[in-house]
C-alpha cells in the first residue's frame, strides 16, 4: 500500500514534469539543464514550494502568487492522470519488468499526447526514445521477447501508415510513429490492442461530437490522445484479455 501510494505521488511528480517538457518543446525551449520554471503570465520564478505537484494547485486554487493569473487545469488534469497512472501501474504489476514496461508507455504517452494537444506534433525524439529502450528491454529478456517487440512496432507502424496513406493527409505521421514506438514496447498482441481500444474511443468520441455538430466531418481529429487511452486501456485489460481469447500475451504481460 505504502509502495502505491509512492507511486502516485511520483506519478503526480512525472506528470508535472512531462507538462513542463511538453510546453518547453512545443515553444522550442531547452527543458533540460538548469532553467527555471517561470509563470507564464508574469515570469515569477516558480519557489520549490509552487512546484510540489496537486497541492499547491489546490491550496493557490491554480493561481500564480506572483500575479494572481490563473495557471490552467491542465496542470491539475496531467498531474492527476500521472498519480492515477503511477498508483495504478505499481498496484497492477509489482516491481517486475512489466511495471517497467507499463510506466515508459504510459508516461510516453502522455508526453506526446501533450505535444500533440499543446502543438500539433509528436516529437520523434521522445518516440525512437521509447522504441529503443522497448527493444533494448526485450534484447536483454530473450530472443522471443525481441522479435514480439519488433513485431509490435512493425505492426503499430504500418496499420498506422496505411490509414494514413488512405486518409490522404488527415491524420499525421506522428501517430504512425507513436503507434510503432508503442508497438516495440508492448508486443504484437498488446499493441494490436491497443489500436483496436484507441479507435474503438476515438470512433465513439468522433461520432459523439458529429452527433452534437461540434466537428465537421472534414475536420481532422488528433489521433494520438485516443492512442494513448488505447494503450492505458491495454494496460489495463489487455494480459486478461489475451489469455480468456486463449493466446499467451508474451514477455513481460504473463
Ligand atoms: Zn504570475
Amino acid at each position: 500500500m505504502l509502495f502505491v501510494a509512492l507511486n502516485a505521488i511520483l506519478g503526480a511528480a512525472m506528470g508535472s514534469f512531462l507538462n513542463v517538457v511538453a510546453e518547453r518543446s512545443v515553444s522550442g525551449q531547452r527543458w533540460w539543464g538548469a532553467e527555471r520554471s517561470r509563470c507564464n503570465a508574469c515570469g515569477k520564478v516558480l519557489s520549490a514550494w509552487e512546484l510540489v505537484p496537486i497541492a499547491s494547485f489546490l491550496l493557490q486554487k491554480g493561481r500564480c502568487r506572483g500575479c494572481d493569473a490563473f495557471l490552467g487545469w491542465r496542470y491539475l488534469f496531467v498531474e492527476l492522470i500521472g498519480a492515477i497512472f503511477g498508483g495504478f501501474s505499481s498496484w497492477r504489476f509489482g516491481v517486475s519488468w512489466a511495471w517497467i514496461t507499463a510506466l515508459l508507455s504510459g508516461y510516453g504517452l502522455l508526453l506526446s499526447s501533450l505535444t500533440d494537444i499543446y502543438g500539433g506534433y509528436v516529437y520523434d525524439s521522445f518516440v525512437v526514445a521509447m522504441g529503443f529502450l522497448g527493444i533494448a528491454f526485450r534484447v536483454i529478456n530473450g530472443l522471443d521477447a525481441a522479435v514480439d517487440g519488433l513485431f509490435g512496432a512493425a505492426l503499430g507502424g504500418g496499420v498506422m501508415g496505411a490509414i494514413i496513406v488512405a486518409s490522404r493527409g488527415k491524420m499525421g505521421y506522428g501517430d504512425a510513429t507513436l503507434s510503432a514506438g508503442l508497438g516495440a514496447l508492448l508486443g504484437w498482441k498488446m499493441a494490436a490492442l491497443a489500436l483496436y481500444f484507441g479507435f474503438l474511443t476515438g470512433g465513439g468520441v468522433a461520432l459523439v461530437l458529429l452527433a452534437l455538430k461540434k466537428v465537421g466531418r472534414k475536420d481532422p481529429l488528433p489521433f494520438v490522445p485516443f492512442l494513448a487511452m488505447g494503450g492505458v486501456l491495454a494496460l489495463i485489460f489487455g494480459p486478461q484479455l489475451i489469455v480468456k481469447l486463449g493466446y499467451f500475451p508474451g514477455w513481460p504481460w504473463g
